[in-house]
């Protein structure tokens, strides 16, 4: 199995109401290619986290790095790894300024206990790795 991670900035304040479509989206697409992760949204900013076998992830990230809504993605890691971090999720959400979505999705999860997730403050793949196992630690605890 294999674990991408990458972040990258929205190009445009993406609205609750966009944000809900594009999960909906993913998840459809991720469950059919057997793909799970967490997807965290903040001050413009996304951090993703995918796991599943290589074809499925790396035609599904082709067409991430190809989405306009997003730009200056940062490929952060891309290991070999033995389980997902997040096997439950098609596609874990979180954005740290907005609580509306809690009602619309499961995994949701309020950001508040976390850290702030801004690529600036990503300076290796380590930080991502470790933001993210801990948050699926917390998530599942
Ligand atoms: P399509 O049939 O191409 O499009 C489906 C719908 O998406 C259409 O209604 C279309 O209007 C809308 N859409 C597509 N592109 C855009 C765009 N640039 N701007 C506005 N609306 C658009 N996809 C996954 O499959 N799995 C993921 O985990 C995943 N994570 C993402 C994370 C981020 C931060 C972003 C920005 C996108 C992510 N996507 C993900 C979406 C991905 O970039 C593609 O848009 C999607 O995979 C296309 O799927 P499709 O070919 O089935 O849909």
């Amino acid at each position: 199995m294999r674990r991408i991670i990458y972040c990258s900035r929205a190009t445009e304040d993406i609205s609750p109401d966009e944000l809900v479509e594009l999960l909906k989206l993913s998840r459809r697409n991720n469950e059919a290619a057997g793909l799970s992760g967490m997807l965290l949204y903040s001050s413009m900013s996304f951090l993703q986290v995918l796991d599943g076998e290589s074809a499925p992830l790396e035609s599904t990230y082709a067409r991430i790095l190809a989405d306009s809504r997003h730009c200056d993605l940062r490929l952060l890691s891309d290991t070999e790894v033995a389980k997902p971090l997040f096997p439950a999720w098609t596609m874990g959400f979180d954005h740290m300024d907005d609580d509306d979505l809690d009602q619309e999705f499961e995994a949701f999860t309020p950001a508040v206990t976390y850290p702030l997730v801004n690529p600036n403050l990503i300076t290796n793949a380590g930080v991502a790795q470790t933001l993210l196992t801990l948050y699926a630690k917390n998530a599942a605890g």
